[in-house]
């Protein structure tokens, strides 16, 4: 006899992931009726959200990100009330450093944070502020930096876990071990979904499935532009690098002069990234870093932390997400009638989480976006059909490495 799955939803939310998690927690909040969410491992620990760095900043080089992040800090910062349980928010300031060249999109980004983020401070430091304000970094070719105090960290392992306990108390249920292999339609509109263990009906699938997510909609023909990118990040020991205040203390940090970026990890540790590789294969498990990665790691991140240098190793992580080509996610509908995508979130989408997920559920319940309506136009972006118009997203003013 063959397995029969359920028979039936009102929503398949194909990804467990931080954005699926998101999304099928706000739709449950909407009211939406029975959720599945479906993961081909385990939800949360598969993508790359169970290694991210989460790294929480304002800035970025297009005022549509960072519009996007200014209203997904809030939630961060207020964590237990909007969603329950505890993200691990740390404040620890963020700074954006870049060379001289780029003094003046720096303070254009920096005006567009502050104007999206209203009440939160950006504030543009020079060399001799910024030691300052962070003693443990070297400050050597530091054309100018933005500060934002609000900045830090959440551990996305956490907030997951709190989305995805939040959406189980509202009702949807979790599917693990289940691969969605094919969207189904019936004259324009969407019947459900093909797993790997049988069928799900359903007139509504998100695909949120990170790196692997845009493989169900291509029987229908639709090809979403997404690649498979390996990120990495080490661990190292670094006493007091979070403890305001003490000589070594630190921020959480992106240095576009060196291409590094690097966080406190609690009071004694640091995580610092190691550059990503492009176009990875699709396996199930994702190479390890290797001795010669980690070496141009820490040679970039001691340039700006030098006690980086001689800083034991405490681990490493790496992990795959779906890289766009303008390195922008991808969402909204797309195709027959019920189909929705939130994929492709380039190296970035953890910060982004908790917008994404408000502003798709309010399209998805609303039946698609409602012109005019401002909070919506705040996805308009993103659209996946932006690559076949030729309107990919160009950051306004932008960086070496951004
Ligand atoms: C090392 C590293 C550091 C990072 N640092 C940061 C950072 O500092 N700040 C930040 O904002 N972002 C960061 N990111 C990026 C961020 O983590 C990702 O953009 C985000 O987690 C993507 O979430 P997701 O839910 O889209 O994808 P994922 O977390 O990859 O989840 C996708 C899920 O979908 C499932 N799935 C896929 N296809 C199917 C299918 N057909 N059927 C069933 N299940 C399926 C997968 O098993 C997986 O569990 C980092 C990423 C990495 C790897």
């Amino acid at each position: 006899m063959s397995p029969v799955l359920h028979a039936h939803a009102d929503a398949v939310v194909v990804g467990g992931g931080v954005i699926g998690a998101a999304i099928a927690h706000r739709l449950a909040l909407a009211g939406l009726g029975r959720i599945v969410l479906c993961d081909q491992g385990r939800v949360s620990a598969q993508g790359a959200t169970s290694r991210s760095g989460g790294l929480l900043r304002l800035h970025h080089t297009s005022a549509a990100d960072t519009r996007l992040a200014a209203r997904s800090l809030p939630v961060f910062e207020q964590w237990a009330d909007v969603i329950g349980g505890d993200c691990g928010y740390r404040r620890t300031g963020f700074v954006m450093i870049v060379g001289e060249e780029h003094a003046d999109g720096l303070r254009q980004n920096a005006a567009a944070a502050s104007d999206a983020a209203g009440y939160r401070r950006t504030e543009v430091v020079d060399a001799a502020e910024l030691k300052a304000l962070y003693p443990g970094l070297r400050t050597e070719g530091v054309g100018l930096a933005a500060y934002e105090p609000e900045g830090g960290y959440a551990d996305p392992l956490a907030a997951t876990a709190a989305l995805l306990g939040a959406a189980y108390r509202l009702g949807v249920s979790p599917s693990e071990g289940i691969r969605a292999v094919k969207v189904l339609e019936r004259a324009g509109t969407v019947t459900g979904v093909l797993t790997s263990i049988g069928r799900i009906d359903s007139p509504l699938v998100v695909l949120a499935g990170g790196a692997w997510g845009s493989a169900p909609a291509e029987y229908l023909g639709i090809h979403i532009p997404v690649t498979a990118r390996r990120i990495g990040l080490a661990q190292a020991e670094l006493p007091g690098a979070g403890r305001r205040g003490s000589a070594a203390s630190v921020p959480t940090c992106i240095d576009d002069t060196t291409g590094s970026y690097f966080r406190p990890d609690g009071l004694d540790r640091f995580y610092f990234g190691v550059p990503s590789k492009p176009d990875t294969e699709l396996g199930r498990d994702v190479e390890p870093l290797t001795e010669s990665e980690l070496e141009a790691a820490i040679a970039a991140v001691a340039h700006r932390v030098p006690a980086a240098a001689a800083a034991p190793l405490a681990g490493t992580r790496s992990g795959l997400d779906g890289y766009t080509p303008d390195k922008r996610p991808v969402v909204g509908a797309a195709g027959p009638d019920g189909l929705y995508l939130a994929l492709g979130f380039s190296g970035g989408g953890f910060k982004l989480a908790p917008a994404v997920a408000e502003l798709a559920a309010l399209e998805i319940t609303e039946g698609g976006a409602v012109p005019g309506k401002a909070v919506q136009q705040l996805l308009e972006p993103y659209r996946p059909q932006r690559f076949l118009a030729g309107h990919p997203i160009r950051p306004e003013a932008p960086y070496d490495h951004m």
